[in-house]
């Protein structure tokens, strides 16, 4: 075992990541980047939209309708105080990037240029405003690009294809972290004064996700398991348009340039949920749209998806009828989003400037996660409990900016503005932080689990149990929840964790580059998550955002303006059943807008 000394570690090298390392040494602290992929790997590379920034470039905008979108966006849920430092340091955090290289699309004048995406509104949800900046619909490749090449230009240290698979806590302090290289198979200790989380999110836990293979979440179960609750894991977001039965995501983006969803029968179904602003409502309401329309009969050819149409003829007719003089061409498709096509023609051959694109919705996004404050650190209960020497931000992360449905376009902005916070606020703990003692053997106890699952000889392959975690959790905890399905899905998974510590069997017994049994880990990981996805779920007596229940309809202001808190019994591998769960419902969402803003208050939304 090896043990390596940094002031500051940061796990995960997607955005979040890596602009929370680059200003935590701009800010003077020795920094290390522990990631289990090739930095330029990370999924935030796969982010296609936009970043969304009040910048008014094209048309007025400002901050506060940004907010206030967010706010609306996020059913009123989101902390208005995180929604207002989003929307207010957006702007900084896009120029900023451009500085740093970021090649953005450009209006004829050589600015920024920006698009539509759902929810985003002028002046308090007058109409749709073109809010979302944009690299064609290669934004977060661009992103990523353009951070990596900082961190490699401010010498940050990168250890890539390392495992981080504990964290390491002495006396309630964060000390460091423990992580696997994947090469070697060895461990290795890193010692800090502080760390911060940015693992991503953990859309691997359904069948039909946008998500990359490598999102299972192991930095929110690291933490969870290590005695840090877990926030608003009830609140998973579902996009609506996801290729059918892949969940390879097709950008809302199409519908910002003026694509249109349409049924089984030819109908733009979402005139009728969203008279306002239709195909660009929010994404809890397009998804539940596409759901009742298949339930209902109306799907294609009486299966369960639907078209999403930017074909230049359709889209062109939908203008004209709105009287809008814009006209839309195959031209300008071609340019504006050619991976879209690419993927369409590639994995459906389908002609997107042609003919529609079959979608059905797909999970998409983590809402929830380790909380924090805005300054990234991480708080353990509703008082706002810091815990010394740990941060986090980006998906892994529950500011909540985003509250119970996150708007296109507001991940990418989280990214920046909540990692350079944590990287500020980093930078200032070092300074007048000493390095806590590491603990005895900090390693051990997750090498015995790690030795455990290599040397397994049960019955059962990862995959099996994977694949019927995935399965449980489309069917009890997905676009719509009730009571006895969240329930069976929860016994479901009690038997697979069951199995999971019983049965296992893996096939590699090596050390070196085991994906066997790192898969195997990551499986335990998944487990845990969908475990307290399902529990928060079945505690949440209402519908809001994500969260729809079928048994209790409406959304409940009296009793459920409050975050869930969910934390579980110590232990690093899934093993105690609901039981072992501890949930918290006393913190308050945070309305410090509406107390001098009545556009703030919750509000039943329409679109
Ligand atoms: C297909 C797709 C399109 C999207 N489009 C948009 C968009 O247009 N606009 C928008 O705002 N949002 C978009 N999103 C959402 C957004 O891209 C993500 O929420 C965001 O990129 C997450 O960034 P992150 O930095 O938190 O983590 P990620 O970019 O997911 O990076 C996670 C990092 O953590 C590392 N890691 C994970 N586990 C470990 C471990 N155990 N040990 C060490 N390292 C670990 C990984 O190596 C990786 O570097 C999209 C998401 C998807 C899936």
């Amino acid at each position: 075992m090896k043990t390596h000394q940094y002031e500051a570690v940061v796990v995960g090298a997607g955005g979040a990541g890596l602009m929370a390392a680059l200003y935590a040494s701009k800010g003077g602290a020795n920094v290390a980047v522990i990631s289990k992929l090739y930095p330029t790997r990370s999924h935030t590379g796969t982010a296609q939209g936009g970043i969304g920034a009040a910048l008014g470039n094209l048309e007025e905008d400002k901050p506060l309708w940004h907010a206030f979108d967010t706010v609306k966006g996020g059913d009123y849920l989101a902390d208005q105080n995180a929604a207002k430092v989003l929307a207010e340091e957006a702007i900084d955090a896009v120029i900023e990037l451009e500085l740093m290289g970021l090649p953005f699309d450009r209006t004829d004048e050589g600015r920024i240029s920006q698009r539509r995406f759902g929810g985003h509104t002028s002046n308090f949800g007058e109409k749709p405003v073109r809010r979302a900046c944009h690299a064609a619909d290669r934004t977060g490749h661009m992103i990523l690009q353009t951070l990596y090449q900082q961190c490699i230009k401010q010498e940050v240290k990168f250890f890539d294809e390392f495992h981080v698979v504990d964290v390491i806590v002495n006396n309630g302090v964060c000390v460091g972290v423990v992580a696997v290289e994947l090469g070697t198979g060895e461990f290795h200790v890193f010692h800090s004064k502080a760390t911060l989380f940015a693992t991503g999110g953990w859309g691997r836990v359904w069948s039909v996700t946008s998500n990359a293979h490598s999102l299972t979440g192991d930095g929110a179960a690291v933490a969870l398991r290590r005695g840090v609750p877990m926030q608003d894991m009830e609140f998973f977001q579902f996009h609506p348009t996801g290729i059918y039965r892949m969940g390879i995501l097709i950008t809302e983006g199409v519908r910002g340039e003026g694509g249109v969803l349409i049924n089984g029968r030819g109908e733009r179904f979402m005139e009728k949920y969203a008279p306002n602003i239709k195909d660009l409502a929010s994404r809890d309401v397009i998804s539940r749209s596409i759901y009742l329309e298949i339930r209902e009969g109306r799907g294609v050819k009486g299966k369960d998806y639907v078209y999403l149409d930017i074909t230049p003829e359709t889209v062109n007719r939908y203008l004209a009828e709105a009287g809008e003089t814009r006209r839309i061409d195959r031209e300008t498709v071609e340019k504006k989003l050619p991976d879209i096509l690419d993927f369409c023609r590639t994995y459906l051959g389908v002609d997107p400037v042609k003919e529609p694109m079959p979608i059905q919705p797909t999970a998409h996004y983590a809402m929830g996660g380790i909380p924090t404050n805005v300054d990234a650190e991480v708080v353990l209960d509703d008082n706002w409990t810091v815990m010394p020497g740990i941060y986090a931000a980006g998906e892994v992360a529950c500011v909540s900016c985003h509250g119970a449905n996150r708007l296109g376009t507001n991940s990418l902005v989280d990214l920046v503005v909540f990692g350079r916070r944590g990287g500020m606020a980093m930078a200032k703990y070092v300074k007048g932080a000493d390095f806590v003692s590491l603990p005895a053997n900090p390693a051990r106890e997750i090498e015995a689990e790690f030795e455990r699952i290599r040397t397994s000889k049960g019955k059962t392959r990862p995959g099996e149990l994977r694949s019927a975690m995935q399965k449980t959790m489309m069917e009890g905890v997905g676009v719509f929840r009730e009571a006895s399905g969240m329930q069976t899905t929860l016994n479901t998974l009690q038997e697979l964790k069951r199995r999971y510590q019983t049965d296992l069997h893996i096939d590699d017994t090596g050390r070196q580059f085991n994906t066997d049994v790192i898969e195997a880990w990551e499986l335990g990981c998944l487990l845990d998550l969908a475990e307290s996805t399902a529990v928060s779920a079945l505690n949440r007596t209402e519908s809001r955002g994500a969260h729809s229940r079928e048994d209790y309809k409406a959304r409940d202001d009296e009793n459920w303006m409050v975050h869930t808190l969910i934390s579980r019994k110590p232990g690093l591998a899934p093993d105690g059943g609901a039981g072992d769960y501890e949930l918290n419902t006393k913190k308050k969402v945070d309305q410090s807008l509406a107390e001098t803003d009545d556009r703030f208050k919750p509000k039943v939304r329409s679109y």
